[in-house]
């Protein structure tokens, strides 16, 4: 491909729109192209839209208005089975009394395809995300990660391009949490699909993503590498949203520094004069709240302290401490 042509984008939102109701905008107007063979992951609080917007690109819900496009095909109005998607389910929703191969074959089925063709075509599907071997198990007699892998192969049996994740993990404990999504993160490159993944996990969307999408009240935020997201967050909201920053009130405006970005002294010095509030010891690092002097918004302060700055220099609650940090490191945000 030649320097000036634009790869091409898996899945493109134009204006997209989502109004249930009088005054009820779910998603208002959202520009988005998720490049091909890409992890996108669509991340934000409880009720900003997320879900609403992969309803969408699958099909199981009507735009207000705005297009959707899917490798340059216009499937705005294209029933879900017709457009090239397919969706994976919080908790794999298998079917318990069915084999692993039926679980596969299971919307074949549906589309009146004879059991040999079905069978065949779902055993090379299991053989391709490496559940052949256990093709005749039921989903109990499989571990999380094998589960998963059928749920996977189910999504996967009608071809799609596109592949639309709500919440995969998010009924799962933390420890299987993380091993689900490192093989989440496999087989999309494995299997070379787009996957469109929809979290409200900052750790998990960092985690996984090649672009994160930070959505709040129906609109999008930001949209970038995770590095670029969290080192040069657009707004306060993103900033606060990510965690790990403090928003602080300069003269020119409000700024996020990330917290390890501090650095602390005796007092005296900066203008940035705060009593220490809190002292956590985290293993690797110790957390300290402060509380800037003043009486503006924003007081609260937290730092990063690597482990062996800590020991240098140990800060004990109700001590008062300068704040400082490099400019290069403060970014401005959106007011
Ligand atoms: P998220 O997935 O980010 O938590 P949703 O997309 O589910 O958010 O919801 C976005 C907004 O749209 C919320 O305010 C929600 O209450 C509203 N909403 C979602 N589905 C419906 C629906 N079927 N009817 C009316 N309002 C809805
Ligand atoms: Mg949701």
């Amino acid at each position: 491909m030649d320097a000036v042509t634009p790869a091409p984008a898996a899945v493109e939102l134009i204006a997209l729109t989502k109004q249930y109701g009088p005054g009820a905008v779910a998603v208002d107007a959202i520009d988005l192209r998720i490049a091909a063979n890409s992890y996108c992951c669509l991340l934000g609080p409880s009720g900003c839209g997320k879900s609403t917007t992969l309803r969408m690109v699958a099909g199981h819900e009507s735009t207000t208005s705005g297009d959707i496009l899917l490798e340059n095909r216009n499937i705005t109005n294209l029933p879900a089975a017709a457009r090239g998607t397919a969706m994976m389910f919080q908790s794999f929703a298998l079917f318990p009394h069915l084999s692993a191969l039926d679980n596969v074959a299971f919307s074949l089925k549906m589309k009146g395809i004879g059991k040999a063709e079905r069978h065949a075509r779902a055993q090379d599907i299991l053989q391709r995300v490496a559940m052949g071997h256990l093709a005749h198990r039921k989903p109990g007699e499989l571990s999380g990660g094998q589960q998963q892998r059928v749920a996977l192969a189910r999504a996967l049996i009608t071809q799609p391009r596109v592949l639309l994740l709500d919440e995969p993990l998010s009924a799962l404990d933390p420890f299987l949490r993380i091993q689900m999504r490192a093989e989440l993160r496999h087989w999309q490159r494995e299997l070379g699909l787009t996957f469109v993944h929809v979290t409200h996990s900052q750790e998990e969307a960092m985690a996984l993503a090649d672009t994160m999408v930070v959505m709040n009240q129906g609109r999008i935020e930001q949209a970038g590498p995770p590095h670029a997201v969290y080192n040069r967050p657009a707004s306060e909201f993103v900033a606060r949203f990510m965690g790990g920053h403090n928003v602080l009130q300069t003269a020119d405006g409000k700024v996020a520094v990330r917290n390890d970005h501090i650095r602390l002294a005796e007092a005296g010095s900066t203008g940035w004069t705060a009593t220490v509030s809190d002292v956590e010891y985290q293993g690797t690092y110790v957390l300290l709240g402060l509380q800037l002097d003043g009486d503006g918004a924003d007081r609260n302060v937290s730092v990063m302290l690597s482990e062996a700055a800590f020991v240098d220099r140990p800060w004990a609650t109700g001590e008062r401490a300068d704040l400082s940090w490099n400019p290069t490191q403060a970014h401005a945000l959106a007011a």
